[in-house]
């Protein structure tokens, strides 16, 4: 085994020794969960990617400031209606039997086991996936007195050009990034929906997947270190702030009838901030930002 290896699983919950947890937990005591489904992402992309990409970065992020990565969730809510997607739970409805319940149990269990902070990344992000995780964070948050992050990764690269998209340039320039093995592009060719015109494999680049996993990870990295740090009042500014992005995207759904008008409207213009704000603390000005988005 070579070195970096031993270093990649050293921070990977499902393969450490006692030792090793008792290790990476005195150092950090900050969890990673990786959300995502089986999905079919078109014919140049693996069934998994969501739930692969998502690990991939909680990885990379805990190998340069610590924390530990726990085993990536397959199954969300949504999934196109294709051959090999697995859909738990249905994207259009607010019942939700098993995701959030999940979730909680999950949050309820890292703080019983002393960690000092939570980060949910979900790299599956149909609407009413991504409502029940942040919602779910925030009131665990409340419930458990440690701050608990519940975010797509896209959003933490709004300001870098990603916006979130499923099996396009962004999710497939991911992919070609941090797992290029499971990358056939010669394969879109005989896909009528992805591979109907040249754009995404003239769109997509390792290199533009590079970029996009620097900011993410930078800002993973950088939010493991500094929420174990925030006291009571910093805490209480963060869930205002989350609280105020979640309305703003119910209400969309309820007001324009559009599940993803408050998603939209921060991926194009002036609203892209999330990301820079939230690892700068800056919780004043994403609320703010969020009472903007309608
Ligand atoms: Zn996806």
């Amino acid at each position: 085994m070579n070195h970096e290896n031993q270093k990649m699983e050293s921070i990977q919950w499902e393969r450490m020794l006692p030792q090793e947890f008792r290790a990476a937990f005195d150092r950090l005591p900050v969890v990673y969960l990786p959300l995502g489904t089986v999905e079919w992402h078109g014919e140049h992309n693996v069934i998994g990617l969501d739930s692969l990409k998502a690990h991939r970065l909680c990885v990379m992020a805990a190998q340069r400031s610590g924390g530990i990565v726990h085993p990536p969730l397959y199954g969300g809510m949504g999934g196109e209606r294709m051959p090999a997607t697995v859909r738990m739970e249905e994207e259009d409805n607010w019942d939700n039997y098993l995701l959030r319940p999940w979730l909680e149990k999950y949050c309820y269990e890292f703080q019983r086991l002393g960690f000092r902070s939570i980060i949910i990344l979900t790299g599956h992000y149909s609407c009413n996936q991504q409502i029940v995780v942040k919602e779910t964070a925030i009131r665990m948050t409340e419930r458990l007195c440690i701050p608990v992050l519940g975010v797509p990764e896209f959003m933490l690269a709004q300001d870098v050009g990603y916006s979130g998209d499923h099996a396009g340039i962004g999710e497939t320039s991911l992919m070609m990034h941090l797992h290029p093995e499971y990358v056939r592009m010669d394969r879109i060719l005989s896909d009528p929906q992805y591979g109907k015109d040249d754009r995404i494999i003239n769109g997509a680049s390792a290199e533009r997947g590079e970029k996009y996993t620097e900011t993410i990870v930078e800002r993973l990295s950088k939010l493991a270190v500094i929420m174990p740090l925030w006291d009571g009042r910093t805490i209480a500014d963060f869930v205002q702030a989350e609280r105020a992005l979640l309305n703003a995207q119910v209400k969309g759904w309820r007001n324009t009838g559009s599940r993803n008008t408050a998603w939209q409207r921060m991926a194009h213009g002036e609203h892209n901030g999330y990301g820079r704000m939230l690892v700068e603390e800056r919780f004043d000005e994403l609320k703010s930002m969020a009472e903007k988005l309608l």
